[in-house]
């Protein structure tokens, strides 16, 4: 049996499918991943350091201006648009088989196609908070903002995002282990997991079946029913709900 077809049986026999998503989710949408080779060559080219430096809490704090630049320029794609893998997984939960996705994108693209219970461990670009009075504010405001954006309070608006040295939101934590433990099926895509938290989590897994799509190889291979070295966009589009 095709490698499409294994995990199209095991599709139709979960009835409680949890899928947690990487960055190679958001690149087939032409979203690049920031943390790969060619993004820290890119970074070290222009502002001398580091994607992980550069999205940091200290950078936003030292060198607050510098930091939206890079942000708006590296992580925030407006343009980009969902990928059948996120269609899918939209129709998947509309379908009643899959309880939730957790993801450890920024960029809103599985809400743009229809998903519901979306669990966003590293937060979201389109949530955007005034660091003084709590005003809320969306994507357009950032993006039309020249150099720092600040509320109309004077204070600095800052993306509703995890940056490195800061904590992930333990109840998103909590809520995404809980579903993972209850899960029959885990389909993981687009991450190779050695990063926290994603290799923690797969650890509350108790299911029946572990799906890993990932182009390359992860150290949770030997655990899984089936691996799939592979465009996620490409294997979900054969797919039928
Ligand atoms: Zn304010």
């Amino acid at each position: 049996m095709s490698k499409i077809n294994q995990l199209q049986e095991i599709i139709d026999n979960s009835k409680s499918i949890v899928f947690f998503g990487g960055a190679g989710v958001s690149t087939e949408s032409g979203i690049p991943d920031f943390r790969s080779e060619n993004g820290i060559f890119q970074s070290l080219k222009k502002y001398g350091d580091t994607p992980e430096n550069l999205v940091s809490h200290s950078y936003y704090l030292d060198h607050t201006e510098e930091f939206f630049q890079y942000y708006k320029e590296n992580l925030i794609f407006k343009d980009a648009k969902p990928n059948p893998a996120h269609t899918a997984l939209a129709e998947l939960e509309k379908a009643g088989k899959l309880k939730a996705i957790i993801t450890q994108n920024i960029d809103g693209l599985h809400q743009k196609v229809g998903s519901k219970n979306v669990l966003e461990l590293h937060g979201s670009i389109h949530r955007n908070t005034c660091q003084i009075c709590g005003k809320k504010y969306n994507l357009d405001y950032i993006l039309e903002s020249d150099g720092i954006p600040k509320c109309e309070c004077g204070g600095i608006i800052k993306p509703d995002v995890v940056l490195y040295e800061e904590p992930l939101n333990n109840g998103i934590l909590n809520f995404s282990a809980d579903y993972i433990s209850q899960a029959d099926t885990l389909i993981v895509g687009g991450t190779s997991l050695v990063v926290y938290p994603a290799a923690g989590l797969i650890n509350y897994f108790n299911g029946e079946t572990l799906v890993l799509i990932n182009k390359s190889k992860t150290p949770y291979d030997n655990l899984a029913t089936l691996i799939i070295n592979d465009a996620i966009g490409e294997i979900f589009a054969q797919i039928k709900i």
